[in-house]
């Protein structure tokens, strides 16, 4: 099957393309999904001219295209979703017949449900030998999926994208979806999309994937989104070929913005400019996020392209105790370890370099760098931060009123009022100088007014047999 992209005009100048998004569980198949379609529908001279996905791509199946968000999954989706713009008209959820309904499939349908996506279930993987697609259908039932034969409607396909078995009826399945959702466009509106991934490369400067919703995107539009604003000096087609025009809905790769949109802007070309204010200062840079919270760890953001960088501060935001102070693209420069420097920050970066001077800087002014390619490496490291830097959890404060006669070994008479909590015979403390640990002990005898205790409650005094190598003064504090 040929594509020509740019030369082929929708016949009905009204109805326009679906555009797909793959969801489900991880390694459930979605890649191999996406890959197989992709590789088995593009004439083989066509595949071989794409470089470097832009995040969609186009097929011609049955004489009719349908467009397949390839990247990057669900943060990016629930991303517009949360901002409004609908992208994806269709989706796929991909469980596989060996695992069936997993934790991410289930939110999956969430995110369908909620976003009130249709959508056609791809039963994978039905060529390993423990492949159990009735129990699949079951789960699927339980997890509140209606399928066709089962009391709903929700079509389904038993697939293998690894033989490639029943994907061509998946993708009838999604023409036949499609056409019941009868999704159109104004030919005459102005253009208008969603962005979905932005990049900067030395070569190229700024390149901006887009997917056309309305209208009739052309070279030398003037273009703006909710935050930034620019102009199409270059279009180029999903194969990365340079056109004058795209349809609706097609995949674009944009050269001319002015800055980096995000994930999920929607954008418009002229006529709309008036109607929105554009902020033309407002970048990546510098958005704060998280009320500040004097103990949180603070966080420079780096990542190699945009829906990294959104997948990423998406999963640091929900951290506990953290405060992003700016997420940028790009390699980490000493310019990054001057902004961590200046906020007492450490630096994350996700698929990125660092650079020898930023190296250097960080080294002398010992800027903690944490970077991986992979993302799960990634949240283990700030969590290993995050314990290593935690206060110990006060439960008990003891603060010490006075002093008895002198220290004989390692016991010493003290007496002191409970501020916080309660404290025990027995119990082991620490002891606080000026907010600082220095040493620890027992609670060897509990007295009030010369009666032995076994317990002290907030706001009582008393006074106490402590075994502890440091020399207590009055001022301390008991913690525990
Ligand atoms: P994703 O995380 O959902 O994108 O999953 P991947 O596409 O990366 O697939 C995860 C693993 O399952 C890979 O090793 C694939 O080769 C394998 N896989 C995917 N689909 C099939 C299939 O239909 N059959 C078999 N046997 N393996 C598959």
């Amino acid at each position: 099957m040929e594509i020509k992209n740019s030369k082929l005009k929708i016949e009905n100048s009204v109805s326009r393309p679906p555009i797909v998004v793959v969801m489900g569980h991880v390694d459930h198949g979605k890649t191999t999904l996406l890959d197989f379609i992709r590789k088995t529908t593009l004439a083989s001279k066509e595949a071989g001219g794409i470089t470097q996905s832009i995040g969609a791509y186009e097929i011609i199946h049955s004489a009719k295209k349908i467009t397949f968000i390839d990247t990057p999954g669900h943060e990016a989706f629930s991303k517009m979703r949360q901002r409004g713009a609908k992208l994806a008209d269709l989706g796929i959820l991909v469980v596989s017949a060996d695992e069936s309904v997993k934790p991410q499939t289930k939110e999956a349908i969430e995110i369908l449900k909620t976003s009130a996506t249709p959508y056609v279930v791809a039963i994978n993987k039905i060529d390993k030998p423990n492949a159990d697609i009735e129990k699949t259908k079951n789960d699927l039932t339980q997890a509140g999926v209606l399928l066709e034969g089962y009391g709903g409607n929700i079509s389904w396909q038993a697939i293998s994208a690894k033989t490639g078995e029943g994907i061509n009826e998946l993708l009838d399945l999604i023409l036949l979806s499609a056409e019941m959702e009868q999704l159109t466009y104004e030919p005459e509106a102005k253009a208008s999309g969603v962005i979905i991934e932005s990049k900067m490369d030395s070569s190229r400067g700024l390149s901006v994937s887009v997917v056309v919703k309305n209208g009739v995107l052309r070279k030398g539009d003037e273009i703006i989104s909710e935050k930034v604003k620019g102009k199409v000096k270059i279009l180029e087609n999903f194969l990365g070929e340079r056109v004058d025009e795209l349809y609706p809905s097609s995949p674009a790769l944009i050269l001319g913005f002015e800055n980096m949109p995000e994930i999920g802007e929607e954008f418009w070309c002229d006529g709309h400019i008036s109607e929105v204010s554009v902020d033309s200062a407002a970048n990546l840079k510098n958005i704060p996020e998280i009320s500040a919270d004097l103990r949180a760890l603070n966080f420079v953001l780096k990542a190699d392209v945009s829906g990294s960088l959104e997948a990423l501060a998406e999963i640091v935001k929900i951290m506990p105790d953290i405060k992003i102070i700016s997420k940028e693209i790009g390699d980490i420069t000493d310019g990054d370890v001057r902004n961590a420097l200046n906020n007492k920050a450490a630096i994350l970066g996700f698929k990125v370099r660092i650079s020898k001077a930023a190296e250097n800087l960080a080294k002398a002014q010992e800027i903690k760098i944490i970077t991986s390619n992979v993302i799960y490496e990634l949240v283990k490291s700030i969590e290993e931060e995050i314990e290593n830097t935690k206060e110990p959890k006060i439960n008990g404060e003891l603060e010490i009123l006075g002093v008895f006669g002198k220290k004989s070994g390692k016991q010493q008479i003290i007496g002191g009022r409970v501020n916080v909590g309660n404290f025990k015979n027995n119990l082991s403390v620490k002891i606080k100088r000026q907010e600082q640990i220095i040493g620890e002990g027992r609670i060897i005898n509990l007295q009030k007014q010369k009666q032995d205790l076994n317990l002290v409650s907030e706001g009582e005094e008393c006074g106490m047999l402590m075994d502890s190598g440091v020399i207590i003064n009055v001022g301390d504090k008991l913690v525990c």
